[in-house]
C-alpha cells in the first residue's frame, strides 16, 4: 500500500502527510523544499526588519545598551563635576569667611592692645 503523497528528493522515500508536517525527511534528514524556503523567507524578513529598525530607530539596534551605558557614565561625570564644584565653592566660601574673621579679629586685637 502506497500512501505516500510526497517523494523525498534526497532518498526517494514516499512520505505521508503526517511525515510531511516535520521539517525534514525522517529517513535521510533532507530538509523539505517548502521548509527550506520558509527558513530563507524568515531570515530575509528578519534581515529587512533589522535594517529598517536600524534606519528608523538607531537606538534600538543591539548597540543601544552600550550607548545607554556611555550616556549614564557621562551623566555621572557631570553629576560628579557638579558635586566637586559645589564642595570647592563651599571651601572657598569657608576660606574667605575665616580670612575675614581673622582680619576682623586682628583689627579688634590691634584696637584693643594698641588703640
Ligand atoms: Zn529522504
Amino acid at each position: 500500500m502506497s500512501s505516500g503523497v510526497y517523494t523525498c528528493g534526497g532518498c526517494g522515500a514516499h512520505l505521508s502527510v503526517a511525515q510531511m508536517r516535520g521539517t525534514d525527511c525522517p529517513y535521510c534528514r533532507t530538509a523539505f523544499p517548502h521548509h527550506a524556503r520558509a527558513i530563507e523567507h524568515a531570515a530575509l524578513v528578519q534581515q529587512v526588519m533589522a535594517q529598517n529598525m536600524a534606519a528608523v530607530t538607531p537606538w534600538m539596534v543591539p548597540a543601544a545598551p552600550a550607548a545607554a551605558h556611555q550616556l549614564q557614565a557621562v551623566v555621572d561625570q557631570i553629576h560628579h563635576a557638579h558635586e566637586t564644584a559645589r564642595r570647592t565653592t563651599n571651601r572657598i566660601a569657608l576660606a574667605i569667611a575665616v580670612t575675614v574673621a581673622a582680619s576682623v579679629f586682628g583689627t579688634i586685637l590691634c584696637a584693643v592692645f594698641f588703640g
